[in-house]
């Protein structure tokens, strides 16, 4: 079969990749002049989140989906994304502690929380803390550096078009012209027929930027932006991930990504001087132990859900209209999962569960 993925970040990256293993002809769409949430995320894999900490949605089945997915890419590509990193977070006072070891007393949990971890270098490097805890199985994915080689192969491919998809052809390409009109309504007059279709399957995947998809702008899109700094360091980076009033993420050459902010209310997606101040003011809080430099300031937009779910699924009225979104925070841990869950329902029929299915939320339910 013939699909065109629009957006090729991460979640279009992996559903293409799939469709491709199973045999199939994928053509990309993605407006390069965009800044993708891919080209600037971290990648952290944390099982273990948030002040409560608790352990992540499904993070048992998705860390070995992540790591065979991620090593596939690495065979395809010659390139290293996939690196299992501790996390070593800050525990501020004796409430974090206690609030720690009580955790990990409950089941499912012993196997993700260390105690007593080795920080390594970061008492060195960084600024005295109450304790150090440890996050086990936790990993780092270089979603840019993927998303980047991967487009290098589509284009030489020619499979990619740089451009902006332009939503009035998704009649036309699916072979489904209507007798009027574009849109969701009129689309769906034709109920999926297929005569002189360009492509069998359309699948969306434009991150945040799905809000003006107006097949799919009745799903409640959110956007939270962030933005991160780079800083290269005099003294060798650290050799783990630590999470103190900010993230620090060693990467290559002694360089740092250090973040980030997160805002739900933004006048667009470029980075700010006060954020910018915001971040410096508490990495100098943390990297107390080198002289640093920093080489880049960058902001994106992380594609959110009000229920913080993904959304996966078929268009409501044009079938072979499909989504793959939502990621938020963590695309890197779900798109692997998330790919194949739709992967199969679009090639085999199977079911997406329902957590996750775009059927949760209907154009009438949202108001539409
Ligand atoms: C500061 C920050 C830190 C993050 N850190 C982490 C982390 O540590 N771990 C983690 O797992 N996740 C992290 N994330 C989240 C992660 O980036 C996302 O979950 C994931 O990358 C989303 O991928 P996506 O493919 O859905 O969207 P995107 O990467 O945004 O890709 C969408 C693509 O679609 C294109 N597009 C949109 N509309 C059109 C159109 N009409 N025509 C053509 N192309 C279009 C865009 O140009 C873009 O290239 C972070 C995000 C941010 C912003």
């Amino acid at each position: 079969m013939k699909f065109l993925i629009i957006g090729q970040g991460l979640a279009g990256t992996l559903t293409g990749r799939r469709l491709e293993l199973a045999g199939h002809t994928v053509h990309y769409i993605d407006a390069p002049e965009q800044t993708a949430s891919s080209s600037v995320a971290a990648g952290i894999i944390n099982p273990i989140t948030g002040r409560r900490f608790v352990k992540s949605w499904r993070i048992d089945e998705l860390i070995p989906e992540a790591k065979s997915c991620y090593l596939e890419f690495e065979k395809l590509l010659g390139l290293t994304f996939w690196h299992e990193q501790p996390l070593i977070r800050t525990l501020y006072n004796r409430g974090d502690l206690n609030d720690w070891q009580a955790r990990s007393a409950d089941a499912g949990y012993p196997e993700y929380m260390d105690d007593n971890p080795a920080p390594g270098r970061i008492p060195v490097l960084t600024v005295p803390v109450f304790a150090y805890a440890g996050v086990r199985h936790a990993a780092r994915v270089d979603v840019a550096g993927l998303v980047a080689a991967f487009r290098e192969r589509i284009t030489s491919g020619d499979q990619l078009k740089t451009d902006r998809f332009d939503y009035s052809g998704v009649p036309r390409l699916l072979g489904a012209e209507p007798a009027s009109g574009e849109g969701r309504r009129s689309a769906g007059a034709t109920k999926g027929q297929k005569s002189s279709a360009t492509y069998d399957h359309i699948i969306c995947c434009e991150g945040w930027r799905a809000r003006f998809n107006p097949y799919f702008s009745y799903l409640p899109h959110g956007g939270n932006k962030g933005e991160v700094l780079i800083v290269k360091t005099e003294a060798p980076v650290l050799d783990r991930m630590f999470k103190h009033r900010v993230f620090l993420v060693p990467l290559s050459d002694d360089t740092y990504w250090v973040g980030a902010t997160s805002e739900n209310k933004f006048p667009d997606d470029s980075p700010t001087p006060a954020n910018r101040k915001f971040l410096e003011d508490r990495l100098a809080e943390v990297l107390t132990g080198t002289k640093y430099e920093i080489i880049d300031h960058r902001a994106a937009v992380r594609p959110t859900v009000r229920d913080r779910r993904m959304f996966i699924g078929q268009h409501p009225e044009l079938p072979r209209l499909w989504i793959f979104n939502g990621l938020g925070t963590k695309g890197g841990s779900l798109a692997p999962l998330g790919s194949r869950w739709l992967a199969e329902a679009i090639l085999n029929g199977s079911p997406i569960p329902a957590e996750v299915n775009i059927d949760r939320f209907s154009p009438k339910k949202e108001g539409l």
